[in-house]
């Protein structure tokens, strides 16, 4: 280490940080389509969505699941905690256990899943919703103990499972214990199935990986949100790995719907209407 790096670059990374603390954080947010600047509140307002552009911001867990119950009332469902957090006591650039406290400290959540129970459209309905800022809302033990709590509870209700997943895949801290939450994942949605109840996937930006391999592709129902990015591997990899070029809209919401991945693209202003009005639908039938 050189003394550029020893001395100056300490200080200029205190100034900035600094800096940046002074900006209030929660008065304006810039939208990743557009760069044009909204308020925080309304965004809020407009369920994330640009108010410019009509790009979908991403949402919390908690902002999801009220924006899609009956007058946003409902009620959490209790999630056990896994016996031990960093049972591989990983360690990258930064401890597993640090990282988990973080994201603790800055969502209120206990990991990257919350589950609700209520009703939608007048039909009852258990919404289980990942939430992208926990940790790019991977899936670990505690998120794979969710989903299985989520469907427990829906066949406990005679409820829909409704998933909303936001994900960058299965969380690799977690090696291979996260990797066995596929499995595990694929049995939580067939336990609701066997009960003759439906199960209705919302798929958010982005869902990839391990999630889109597993659970997220096996619902009765899949609809998504306009735009948003759902896939496997990352659209580099595949074209560096097939020797081909992809269009630009490759693993994107409409092209997956026109290519019949999925069902329904769905604007977010309409979604908790559209899912009444599948849920009666099906309720009826
Ligand atoms: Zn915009």
């Amino acid at each position: 280490m050189n003394w550029i790096s020893k001395v100056f670059r300490p200080k200029i990374r205190a100034l900035v940080s600094r800096k940046s603390k002074d900006v209030p954080e929660n008065m304006w947010e810039k939208c990743p389509s557009c760069g044009q600047m909204s308020f925080q509140k309304e965004l809020a307002e407009n369920l994330r969505t640009c108010p410019h552009c009509g790009h979908h911001l991403r949402m919390t867990a908690e902002a999801r699941l009220a924006s899609l119950f009956d007058d946003q009332r409902y009620d959490r469902v209790p999630l056990a905690s896994v016996k031990r957090d960093d049972p591989l006591h990983f360690k990258d650039r930064e401890k597993y256990t640090e990282r988990l406290k973080r994201s603790r400290a800055n969502t209120g959540l206990q990991d990257a899943a919350l589950v609700g129970d209520g009703r939608i459209g007048g039909v009852p309905a258990v919404v289980f919703a990942l939430d992208f800022r926990f940790l790019g809302g991977s899936m670990g033990m505690a998120v794979g103990e969710a989903l299985l709590t989520a469907g427990k509870r829906a066949v406990e209700r005679r409820a829909a499972l409704v998933l909303v997943t936001a994900s960058g895949g299965a969380r690799m801290q977690e090696g291979i214990l996260s990797l066995m939450q596929m499995p595990r994942s694929i049995l939580a949605l067939e336990q609701v199935k066997e009960a003759d109840l439906p199960v209705i996937n919302i798929l958010a930006d982005p869902t990839t990986g391990g999630v889109t391999a597993s659970f997220g592709m096996l619902a009765d129902i899949h609809i998504s949100e306009p735009g948003a990015m759902i896939g496997f591997a990352g659209q580099r990899v595949i074209e560096e790995t097939i020797r081909e070029s992809l269009p630009d809209n490759f693993q994107r919401a409409e092209y997956l719907l026109d290519h019949g991945m999925i069902d329904l693209v769905v604007p977010r202003r309409e979604l908790a209407e559209t899912l009444a009005k599948v849920l009666r639908l099906l309720r009826s039938g």
